[in-house]
């Protein structure tokens, strides 16, 4: 049995994620930030062992990796956890950008730091990281987003080139528009307007998404790395 770490793998695709390898037979290890009681439910309805971590703190994340080793050695690992923000550049404030970059960049660097001496040990292991259409074209209104999700592109392509040789696969999903509570504060009208430039006609679900990082994680995968999947819809080709 796998062990796969999800960080926000309690909520939206964090949690399509957790359900798709849970149903495949995998160990899931589903890190969250604050809501216990949807995270306990999670747990009781799934057996995912469920984490409580703010994955920009470094001591919590260690904690997340005492409870991982309980049980064994980190087999996969996905960065999904990610925060949002709308504001026009001029009012994004340092504290916005440090806890923009906090939660989407740094807990990445932290996450796969704990995770690699089992991987390099395993001499082999899978990283997936959620970054976002937007860090590939750039959002209006979301300058910190789209660069912290940039940045995660980077990160991957960079890692992946440095962990070949150690059988570790590193890999990256930009997905589009996906319905969850991320998007909630878009209006049905918005959600029209944005459904017209998607080539596919529709809204992505949050298991087009976890279907990607499950077949990412496969050993079907086993040659791929250093790559951006686009779960788009079409709307960047
Ligand atoms: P969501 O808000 O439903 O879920 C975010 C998850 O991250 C939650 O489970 C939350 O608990 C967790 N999280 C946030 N801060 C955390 C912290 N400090 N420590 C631990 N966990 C934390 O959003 P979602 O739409 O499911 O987004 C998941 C990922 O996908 C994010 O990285 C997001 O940027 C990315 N993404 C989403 C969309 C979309 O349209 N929904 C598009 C592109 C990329």
């Amino acid at each position: 049995m796998r062990n796969i770490i999800v960080t926000g793998g309690t909520r939206g695709i964090g949690e399509a994620i957790s359900r798709e390898f849970i149903k495949n037979g995998d160990r899931v290890f589903a890190v969250y930030e604050k809501d216990d009681k949807t995270a306990q439910k999670f747990a009781k309805e799934t057996g995912a062992i469920v984490i409580k971590a703010d994955v920009s703190d470094k001591n919590a994340v260690e904690k997340v990796f005492y409870e991982v080793k309980k049980y064994g050695k980190a087999d996969v690992l996905i960065n999904n956890a990610g925060i949002s923000q709308i504001k026009v550049f001029s009012d994004i404030s340092e504290e916005d950008w440090d806890r923009m970059f906090a939660v989407n960049v740094k807990s990445a660097f932290l996450m796969t730091k704990s995770a690699l001496p089992d991987m390099l040990h395993n001499k082999k292991g899978k990283i997936i990281n959620i970054s976002s259409i937007w860090g590939q074209t750039g959002g209006s209104c979301e300058v910190h987003y789209s660069a912290s999700k940039a940045a995660i592109i980077g990160f991957t392509k960079a890692l992946a080139k440095e962990l070949g040789l150690s059988n570790i696969q590193v890999n990256c999903i930009a997905p589009g528009v996906i319905k969850t509570d991320m998007n909630a504060h878009l209006s049905a009208e918005e959600m029209g307007e944005l459904t017209e430039q998607i080539p596919l006609n529709r809204i992505g679900t949050p298991q087009d998404v976890a279907r990607t990082a499950y077949f990412l994680a496969s050993r079907d995968a086993d040659y791929i790395t250093g790559q951006v999947f686009g779960v788009n819809g079409g709307m960047l080709i």
